[in-house]
């Protein structure tokens, strides 16, 4: 079992790429923050507890993280390959991470960093606008929906997600330097880094990212 872990701050495009790549590299896309969003609808334990954190923009519990990618791992079949779009999120899920795919004989093969400046990050998070019902992403300027305000794929009105308001951007602009940015050096240390700039559209970014992966 392969892992791809997509690297980057939020808004950088980690979700898009892992939407686009995920096919061509016959791959299953998990979003950990799209899992919890889902367990918090669902009132599970998890996103009974998930919740305030999340509303924060900060990190959930480690050990929640623990419990759904070890489900997730236990459960795939053997050559099933995963892009990691938002896990881990701190050194800690970086070490749980690689304990987990020991145990289920899987390995992380690439970590790769999407890099976008900081201005382009704050406009991708103020302009987005997710499909509740699908979670497909738009922005209002450069990635905009065919009619405003309505999801290409299913029909749904988008909305904006409740923590890409600016009090919790800025959080979690803060958890990401603090916590996940690290990660960077973690990855680079075992040689497993590559990075991508990630300031150009959608596709061009998911096509550099893929390029990447393929290459190894
Ligand atoms: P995302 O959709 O990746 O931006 O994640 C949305 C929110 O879910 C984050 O701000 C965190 O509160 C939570 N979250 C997602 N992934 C993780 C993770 N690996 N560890 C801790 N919290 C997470």
């Amino acid at each position: 079992m392969d892992l791809t872990v997509l690297l980057g701050a939020p808004g950088a495009g980690k979700g898009t790429v892992a939407a686009r790549i995920a096919a061509p590299l016959n791959a299953k896309h998990v979003s950990t923050g799209a899992m919890l969003r889902d367990a918090v609808k669902a009132g599970t334990p998890a996103g009974l507890c998930a919740k305030a954190y999340m509303e924060r923009g900060e990190l959930v519990p480690d050990a929640v993280l623990a419990d759904m990618v070890g489900d997730l791992l236990a459960a795939a079949p053997r050559d099933a390959r995963f892009v990691l779009d938002g896990f881990p999120r701190n050194t800690n899920q970086a070490a749980m991470l690689d304990t987990l795919a020991a145990r289920h004989n899987a390995r992380v093969d690439l970590a790769v960093c999407i890099d976008v400046p900081l201005d382009v990050v704050l406009d991708r998070l103020g302009g987005r606008r997710v499909c509740p019902a699908c979670g497909a992403n738009f922005h209002v300027r450069t990635l905009a929906p065919r009619q405003a305000g309505v999801c290409d794929s299913c029909g749904a009105s988008l909305v904006t997600r409740a923590d890409d308001q600016p009090d919790t951007i800025r959080n979690r602009l803060a958890v990401y330097e603090e916590q996940t940015a690290p990660l960077v050096a973690w990855y680079d240390r075992v040689g497993k880094l590559r990075r991508v700039d990630g300031s150009g559209d959608a596709d061009s970014v998911a096509a550099a990212v893929r390029r990447v992966v393929e290459g190894g």
